[in-house]
This record gives structure tokens, sequence and C-alpha cells, in this order.
């Protein structure tokens, strides 16, 4: 296993390991004792017993697209798992089992070539598994298809002691309930998700879009709210405000995605949404054909590489007025390159859900994706995002672990027993903080994981 120490390593050998595969290029200043660069499941469990004798935490890597960099460290030897890419297909009872670091993309690559079947990893292509189930898994169509982490029927860890354990509904079953909500609190370190697949509706992937001038705000954003409660359940729907690329004007751009067996079966479901839908798009299409690969390269393509970021977001409460409420975040981006998103999560928003961590949800996410270039825009961009969250903070139930900064903001991200009970069992499987987990400000959070509290109601 090769082990890069901060102490003995070139520098730049060591920065590389300790930043390279971070996505946000705003960098922190935060330095693991050493980078341990896993290709094999042996690795982790070596790398954990190596932090276990050298007195310090674990940290883990898998996309690396966690917007604070959680895998980056102090007094921490880092597990990066970039090099452990496996997976295989039993594709007869749709089950796969893929290591974290496999991304969307790569996952679906095979899936859906090979095997005419797909699994709802995150929009963005290069997410990790990892990261992104362990927060839960905003999937594609989830708002119908439900949370990612309902797809994991059972992980590999290494716990904190370094025992390469499984967990299952079954066995190890608190591990389990943890490691569907957790975030990066989980106490363990996973090698292996076995997730169970959906067939891929490659005939019947659509797409349809709306996109309006910011002076049709109210009008568009109360149409969309109009529809989507009892729109289509193969459809995802989300509503994004952006500066189209080489336009000097923000839109207000409306994206249906549907996912059908058939071509008939998809214009069907879009079409209550092109019969209803308010006058004066500047653009628009209807049930053009897409694909998963297609949708990859566009998010791919808001979310640049190399570029600094600073994400927030909150469940807006199902009894707001929701236009009002994000109507400042929706019409002053600060930048280009940012976008803000409302995505529906009408009806899962309403179902029970399983019995695991993540508990969090309303009809309405939003979202702040801040993107820009210059060092020089930190402090601008970051004070918006800032500002812009004091005030809709106020309208939400909470927020999703994934597109948020403990660091920044202090919210609810579970319901309250649920919290309770998965700081408990993160105590009982790492009594000593063994695993970094939640990176608050000062890294101070330790085996007391998150308050789960509104910071402005205390
Ligand atoms: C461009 C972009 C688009 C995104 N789109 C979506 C989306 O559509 N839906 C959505 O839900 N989220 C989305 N996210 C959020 C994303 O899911 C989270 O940032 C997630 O943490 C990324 O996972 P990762 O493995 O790539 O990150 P990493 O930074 O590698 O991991 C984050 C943390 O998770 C924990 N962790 C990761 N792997 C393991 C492991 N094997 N064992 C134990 N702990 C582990 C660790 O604490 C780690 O530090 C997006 C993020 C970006 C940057």
């Amino acid at each position: 296993m090769e082990v890069i120490w901060k102490a003995t390593s070139q520098n730049a050998v060591y920065e590389e390991a300790r930043v390279g595969r971070v996505f946000n290029h705003r960098r922190p200043s935060r330095f693991p004792m050493a980078v341990v660069n896993a290709a094999k499941e042996a690795d982790i469990v070596d790398a954990v017993k190596l932090a276990v004798e050298q007195k310090c935490r674990v940290a883990v890597r898998s996309g690396g697209h966690s917007w604070a960099a959680w895998s980056v460290r102090d007094n921490s030897i880092l597990i990066d798992l970039g090099n452990y890419k496996q997976l295989e297909v039993d594709a007869e009872n749709m089950i796969a089992k893929a290591t974290p670091s496999m991304t969307g993309r790569e996952l679906n690559s095979v899936l859906i070539k090979e095997h005419g079947l797909m699994f709802p990893g995150g929009h963005c292509p290069d997410v990790g598994l990892g990261g992104f189930l362990l927060q839960g898994g905003m999937g594609w169509n989830c708002r119908n298809w439900g949370w990612a982490c309902e797809r994991v029927v059972g992980l590999d860890v290494v716990t904190a002691e370094g025992e390469l354990i499984h967990c299952n509904s079954t066995q190890n079953r608190d591990l389990y309930w943890a490691a569907r909500g957790a975030g990066p609190g989980f106490p363990a370190v996973v090698t292996r998700f076995h997730l169970s697949l959906l067939p891929y509706p490659k005939k019947g992937f659509r797409s349809s879009g709306y996109i309006y001038p910011m002076s049709m705000y109210r009008k568009a954003f109360d149409w969309i709210l109009s529809i989507t409660p009892s729109f289509d359940n193969d459809t995802e729907i989300a509503v994004i405000s952006h500066y189209p690329e080489g336009s000097d004007e923000m839109r207000f751009f409306i994206l249906f995605v549907v996912m059908k067996n058939t071509p008939e079966e998809a214009e069907a479901a879009l079409r209550p949404a092109q019969e209803t839908r308010p006058d004066g798009a500047v653009e628009e299409w209807f049930c053009k054909e897409d694909s998963l690969d297609e949708q990859y390269d566009k998010q791919e393509h808001a979310n640049p590489e190399k570029h600094r970021y600073c994400a927030e977001n909150a469940y807006i409460n199902n009894d707001a007025d929701v236009p009002a409420v994000l109507e400042e975040a929706f019409t002053t981006l600060p930048h280009r390159k940012a976008f803000a998103l409302w995505y529906a999560m009408n009806p899962c928003s309403r179902r029970r859900l399983p019995d695991m961590a993540l508990s969090m949800q309303s009809d309405h996410y939003f979202a702040l994706y801040t993107v820009w270039e210059d060092e020089s825009d930190d402090v601008r961009c970051q004070a918006w995002v800032k500002n812009v969250m004091k005030r809709v903070e106020r309208h939400s139930a909470g927020a999703y672990l994934g597109d948020s900064d403990f660091q920044t903001r202090k919210t609810k991200y579970w319901a309250d027993d649920n919290a309770k009970r998965l700081m408990d069992i993160r105590r009982k499987w790492d009594p000593k903080g063994r695993i970094c987990g939640y990176l608050d400000q000062g890294d101070q959070s330790g085996t007391t994981g998150l308050t789960n509290a509104h910071e402005w109601k205390l």
C-alpha cells in the first residue's frame, strides 16, 4: 500500500495526494499526516490499523466532490479510494457490488451498455458513490423513485478498529441504518456497496425545457408549483436560474426529464406541461430525445472543473410562499457561472421513509451552486450566499447534508429522534472518534457529532 507521509515526502507529491482529487479549487488549510492510496480492500484495513497505531484519526475520500473538502483533515491519515475501483454485476437479480470511488457515470456506462440497467446516482457524472450514498443520495428522478440510499441492500465496511464486516437488514443493523443518511459522520469506512438496480429506459428517455425571461419569474414558478404534485411519476422536474452561455440576461429555466419505456409513454407524460405552460418562453422544446449520457454532459458543463465553489441549500417549508422566499436567490446571482436550483421532491417528500437515518425532506429542495474562477471573488461570492441563506433559512425545515458546509451554518439535518439515535450509533461503533466525522468550525464535533438545531432559533 502506498503511504505518502507529510513529514518525509516531496511537497508537490504530498500536495497532489492531499488535494489533487478535490473538486472544489477553494483549497482548505488542513493537512493530513499521511495519505494512503488504497488499491484493494486489504489496504483499507491496513490504513485504519496504521491510524490506530499512530493514534490519529481516519479521513476518507471516494469521489472528492464534497464541497467543503471533508476528506482533508488535520491529525488524520487520509484513505484515498481513487485507485480502488471494482464493479460486479448480477444482471439477473439486478444487483451491483461497487466500490465507493466509482462515479455515477462509470457505474452507469457499464450498466447501460452491458446490461441495459442503471443506478440513480448523482446528477453530476463524477460524484463518488461513497459520499453521495452515505448522505442519502438525491439521484435521478428522486421525487418519484426515492432516495438512492433506499437501493443500498447491504455494504461492507471496515470498523474504526480495523475489522471488516458486512451490514444489511439482518446483520449489524444499526450500522446499516446509519449508512443511509449519516453522511460524513458514518462511523466506519465503506469498502463496497451492494445496490439494487433499475432497467435503463433507453427508448423513452426524453426531456422538455421552457426558458423564461426573469420578468416572468412569479408566473412561471407558480405554474410549475401547481402542476408538480400530480405530474407523471417517471419525470423529474427542476428549475434553474442561470445565465445561459453568451447571454447577459439571467433566465428562468424549467426542465422535465422523463424516463419511460417507450417514446409514446414519454410524450404522454410530458404533454400536460406542454399544454398548460405559460406563454412567453424565449426558448422551449418538447419531448426531445435524450439520454443519461447527454444529461451528464450538461451537468458537467454547469459544474466545471478547476473552479471555486460555495454550495448551500434548504428544504423550504411545504406551506411557504416558495417564489417569494426564493426570489432574491433566483434573481441576484453574484457571478455569470453561478446558479440556483429548485428541485421538486413531491411525492417522495409525502411518503413515509424506510427506517433509516435519512429523515429530513420537504416538497421543495432549494440549492445555491455559486461558481467562480478567481480567488479575488471569494469574499464577495461567499458573503452573497451567507446573506441570502440568512433570510431563506427561516422558511426551511432543514437541509440536505450533501450540499452543506457545517463550518459556516448550523441547521437541522434529521428528525430529532433519528439524530439522537445516529449520534448514539456513532459513539457505539467509534467511541474514540477515530473516524473524522462532521467537519464543523474548528473541526471540534468529535464523538458528539452535530447538534441538529436551527442556529437562528437558539
Ligand atoms: C458538481 C457536484 C454535483 C453534485 N450533484 C449531486 C446530486 O445530484 N445529488 C446529490 O445527492 N448530491 C450531489 N452532490 C453532492 C455530493 O453528493 C456530495 O458532495 C458527496 O459528498 C460527494 O461524494 P464523494 O464521494 O465524491 O465525496 P468525498 O469528498 O470523497 O467524500 C465526502 C465524505 O463522505 C465520507 N465518505 C466518502 N466515502 C466514504 C467511505 N467509503 N466510507 C466512509 N465515509 C466515506 C467522508 O466523510 C468523506 O470525506 C454534488 C456535488 C458536486 C460537487
